[in-house]
């Protein structure tokens, strides 16, 4: 297991940690430039900050700091309309971008999001969804852009995403993409799954092929809103540095991607002390 306490070179920022900045939106050129300065080498960017800067000049950006993407947010809601053609966009955006990989949030129930389910068919959402990402990861082959299934807590399964558990992400990955390609895998999200009992056993299942991307915050007790109340790596529950070290084992050798999303704590705060403190827990909780 590698020695995070010594430096943070292998830190990357998803980007809406610090999205905004004592409450006011951040734009994304201020976000990169705030990181390069700290000497983090890598972000994991949204689609709508990008687009709000534009994808050419993003892409310019990040050339020119020499940064990497950790991972590109996000693609899927496959049950939705659209969802086709928007998944191909943001292939060919990640592409651009040189993004190690696209994130899925898979999607759920077509409407939950906005509050009212247009069924109750989970199963039929999941073969969906399935189907969806078969389609998408031909696309994404020839884009040579690696899709990673991000399994979300299962308190997301009836509007952001009915893939819920390593296990079932893993199942589709092995559907999809029985000989291992590297086309496809996984995003661990210790948010998500750091409850799972079977999380151990699979990540070992997953090996170094699959594990595309690793995801760190806290799980705060109280968790007083379910999206966006994550907090700081060290201050709640999880046992980040065992869970490194499973995914580890298996070969995982890329970043730590800090990914907080926080309306009444870190959002409210100024985005300079939020990356200090991400790299302070960097070094001493992940
Ligand atoms: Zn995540």
């Amino acid at each position: 297991m590698r020695d995070f306490s010594q430096d943070h070179r292998w830190l990357s920022v998803n980007t809406a940690t610090i999205r905004k900045s004592q409450g006011v939106d951040l734009p994304l050129a201020q976000i990169i430039d705030a990181c390069a300065r700290r000497g983090i080498r890598a972000i994991s960017p949204w689609r709508d900050q990008v687009a709000a800067a534009g994808l050419n000049n993003v892409a310019k950006l990040v050339r020119d700091h020499q940064m990497e993407l950790s991972g590109y947010c996000r693609g899927g809601m496959f049950t939705s309309e659209g969802a086709r053609e928007d998944n191909r966009r943001a292939v060919d955006e990640a592409a651009q971008l040189g993004a190690a990989c696209l994130v899925l949030v898979v999607g759920a129930l077509p409407g939950a999001l906005q509050g009212r389910a247009a069924h109750k068919d989970i199963a039929l959402a999941r073969n969906q969804v399935r189907d969806g990402i078969g389609e998408l990861l031909d696309y994404a082959r020839t884009a040579r852009m690696p899709l990673a299934i991000e399994p979300l807590h299962p308190m997301y399964a009836a509007d952001r995403a009915c893939i819920n558990t390593m296990e079932h992400a893993l199942d589709v990955c092995d559907e999809l993409d029985p000989y291992r390609s590297g086309s496809i895998g996984v995003a661990v999200d210790v948010y998500h799954v750091w409850w799972d009992p079977k999380l151990e056993q699979q990540v070992e299942r997953a090996g170094g092929k699959r594990l595309l991307a690793f995801h760190v915050c806290d799980w705060l007790t109280p968790t007083t809103d379910l999206l966006n109340d994550r907090g700081m790596m060290g201050d709640g529950v999880i046992d980040i540095p065992k869970i490194r070290g499973w995914v580890e084992a298996q070969g995982f050798a890329g970043y730590s991607e800090v990914e907080i999303f926080s309306t009444g704590n870190w959002w409210q705060r100024g985005h300079g002390e939020v990356l200090d403190t991400c790299i302070a827990r960097h070094k001493a909780a992940v």
